[in-house]
């Protein structure tokens, strides 16, 4: 602990943890005989469990969400106040937070305008998918149903979005899924072998992977598809950063096709790859962008689903039937600390400069991991934009076989037993669970990435020698 003292009789906590609490992507069978890790308290970059004992945290949060750091004072403050003054009014009724914060956000979104705010990466989505399929039924007679999503992208944990995700591991105990959503290649260079496409590499690559996108479209129907949803930066599919040449072609198609551009910027959003959003790297413009976890750095429950006016203009047209308008409600989207926090967030990022600080670290973490790279022949690929950045194990350079799940586990482990929390992604389907993923708070320096890497230096070498 940072002052060494807790509020609470921490063993009490830490029985009433395991006698109740059900935590999230957790096996629960050793915690039979071991405690569940509860962290306590957090500071900038570093976070301190039930021991008091400090950790480094190279994954802001366990899932890539506090980009600002830990406690933010002037986010508190900034929630405390909108509390006392108005905690939350939902229905049809805005917020003063909530239309302050929308005008910010939107002004870092050129030609997107409106915002529908909700409480969850998840949420977001389904908004896109129903305004998709909504604009269908008005538009198109009831066909255009059809969404499109990638192999290995992931948006989210309801039956709808289960049904939008390429990481079959996180689907198939789930099923029947929701009907008409439909799958595309994945877009990862580094194992474009697999995908029966010839030796393509860079943006030739880059462009094969939209054209297959085109093909799905042609053999479904391009009258049948209304939406492609697609991550800007695969997150947990293993951090994958599509090559260049790629996301043109997949805007030309979405035009071509008349196809709504939806990019789930849920984990990429507000700064984590050194812009505000991960599209804005690549001269796109989508239809819709999701948002989540940076939004308020995990200060408040807070997500939006933002669209353009086009779209927003849809739901206005025949005004005198009952049924047109977008027919849905988030109860805590009338939340205000969501936006109250969101705002100040943004705040800091700008006023402490943090997206610039976001593009020169991970420059410096990319090239300190490709260092490690030619250190560690373990090491088959590093890839990753801003402060968002993977290191794909193999145990054979040319075949690429996967490393094993549980040598790739004991990296992570020994990292945390250094103190430093990273993350891998993707565990349980075989093939997928080998990419050690970094996404450290926006405020890094270069000494916390350099205790990172040396934690994954000294893990590499205890773990495969
Ligand atoms: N989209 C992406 C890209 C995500 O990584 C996640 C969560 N990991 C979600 C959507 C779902 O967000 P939530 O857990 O807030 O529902």
């Amino acid at each position: 602990m940072m002052d060494g003292k807790f509020d609470n009789d921490i063993q009490a906590v830490v029985d009433a943890d395991r006698a109740h609490v059900w935590h999230h992507l957790s096996q629960h069978k050793p915690y039979e005989t071991t405690d569940p890790r509860i962290i306590v308290e957090g500071k900038g970059m570093r976070v301190w469990d039930q021991h008091g004992k400090e950790h480094l945290d190279a994954v802001s949060g366990g899932v890539w969400t506090v980009n600002v750091g830990y406690g933010r004072e002037s986010i508190a403050n900034a929630v405390r106040d909108q509390l006392i003054k108005l905690n939350y009014f939902a229905g049809s009724a805005g917020s003063i937070p909530g239309a302050l914060f929308s005008e910010k956000l939107l002004s870092k979104m050129p030609g997107l305008s409106r915002a529908y705010y909700c409480n969850s990466g998840s949420e977001a989505n389904e908004k896109a998918f129903k305004m998709v399929r909504q604009i269908a039924h008005k538009r198109y007679g009831g066909k255009k149903t059809k969404i499109l999503y990638r192999d290995r992208d992931y948006h989210g944990t309801t039956i709808g979005c289960l049904s939008a995700g390429g990481q079959d591991e996180r689907n198939m105990q789930y099923g029947p899924l929701a009907p008409d959503f439909i799958r595309v290649p994945h877009c990862l260079e580094y194992r474009a072998a697999d995908q029966g496409w010839g030796d393509l590499s860079g943006e030739a690559y880059g462009q094969r992977a939209a054209d297959a996108i085109e093909e799905v479209i042609l053999r479904e129907g391009p009258d049948t598809v209304g939406g492609l949803c697609l991550e800007p930066v695969t997150a947990g599919g293993g951090v994958i950063t599509p090559p260049l040449g790629y996301w043109q072609r997949v805007q030309e198609i979405c035009k071509k096709y008349d196809i709504l551009l939806h990019i789930d910027e849920v984990v990429c959003g507000v700064g984590r790859t050194g812009t505000w959003f991960g599209y804005q790297h690549y001269g796109i413009q989508p239809d819709f962008v999701t948002m989540a976890k940076g939004v308020a750095s995990g200060y408040a429950a807070i997500a939006v689903c933002v669209t353009t006016e086009e779209v927003f203009n849809m739901f206005k047209d025949n005004a005198e039937d009952p049924l047109n308008y977008f027919r849905d409600i988030s109860t805590f989207g009338g939340c205000t600390a969501g936006p109250a926090a969101a705002l100040e967030n943004m705040r800091i990022i700008e006023d402490e400069a943090l997206l610039e600080n976001t593009t020169a670290m991970g420059e410096y973490m990319l090239d300190q991991l490709a260092g490690l790279q030619d250190k560690h022949a373990v090491i088959g690929d590093v890839r990753g934009k801003g402060l968002f950045l993977g290191a794909e194990l193999v145990s054979d350079r040319v075949s690429k076989t996967p490393a094993a799940e549980k040598l790739v586990q004991a990296v992570v482990g020994d990292c945390n037993a250094q103190g430093v929390i990273i993350g891998a992604t993707n565990r349980s389907v075989p093939g997928y669970n080998n990419t050690l993923c970094f996404s450290p708070a926006l405020i890094a320096t270069k000494d916390d990435i350099d205790q990172i890497l040396t934690s994954v230096d000294n893990a590499l070498t205890k773990v495969f020698g």
